[in-house]
């Protein structure tokens, strides 16, 4: 049961996120969950709070991506981080004037419709402005785990920033434990050591295929995400 202190639902976004960001991505195979997203996700599927996801996928609109294609790949995430209780999607473009591609708060209000809850008991997860904005639109809490592709505007822009998965659920899950990291840790934006989360036995980590102990450090699609910062798109940033 759900102590009273959790949110109602937490909605994470997709790409760069939970998985790996591969841009206008249609191949199952290329999906890479972020290093500890699956225990992330699953410490909150243990406190009896379901979990959604919440992606702008506007390659469909532009033709990049099939709508079975985009399934397919779906699929797979909810094979390596499911289950999810929630999937929202935006196929739309952004000049289509849609009210659910992030950073309008369609896609948080259908997903908190979907649970039965409501939007301002649920919190966002994402990494760049647009889902915290989306959250902020949909009168739902919003934190930001900054990747490479993060504009330091949007870094600066959010109410809430934590330095990765396992520091923005320390943030929303309680319990007593969890309560002293988060005091021993301050509200620090920083990469200061933390808790014991950082030593626990790396089961997301080797699923991504990560040496044990390499959590915290850049996911392996760093390199690829950094590259992709030269031609700054909003839509290749979801
Ligand atoms: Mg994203
Ligand atoms: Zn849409």
């Amino acid at each position: 049961m759900p102590s009273r202190d959790n949110p109602a639902a937490v909605l994470f976004d997709r790409d760069g996120t939970l998985i790996v960001n591969v841009p206008y991505n249609r191949d199952p195979g290329r999906v890479e969950p972020v290093p500890g997203a699956l225990r992330a996700l699953d410490r909150v599927r243990r406190a009896g709070v379901p979990v959604g996801v919440i992606t702008n996928q506007s390659g469909v609109a532009r033709g990049l991506i099939g709508a079975e294609e985009l399934r397919e790949v779906n699929a797979r995430v909810d094979e390596l981080l499911g289950p999810f209780a929630v999937w929202a999607v935006c196929p739309h473009g952004e000049s289509d004037g849609c009210g659910c591609r992030k950073p309008a708060p369609g896609l948080v209000l259908r997903a908190a419709a979907a649970l039965g809850v409501d939007a301002r008991d649920c919190v966002v997860i994402g990494d760049i402005g647009r889902d915290v904005e989306a959250a902020r639109a949909a009168g739902a809490r919003g934190i930001l785990v900054p990747t490479p592709q993060t504009l330091p505007c949007e870094v600066e822009a959010a109410e809430e920033v934590a330095d990765d998965l396992a520091a923005a659920v320390d943030r929303v899950i309680g319990t007593a434990a969890d309560g002293e990291a988060r005091a021993a840790a301050g509200t620090a934006r920083s990469g200061s050591p933390r808790g014991t989360a950082q030593n626990e036995p790396p089961a997301g980590a080797a699923r991504s295929g990560s040496p044990g102990g390499t959590a915290r450090k850049e996911p392996p699609g760093g390199a690829a995400r950094s590259g992709s910062r030269a031609r700054p798109d909003a839509g290749a940033r979801s």
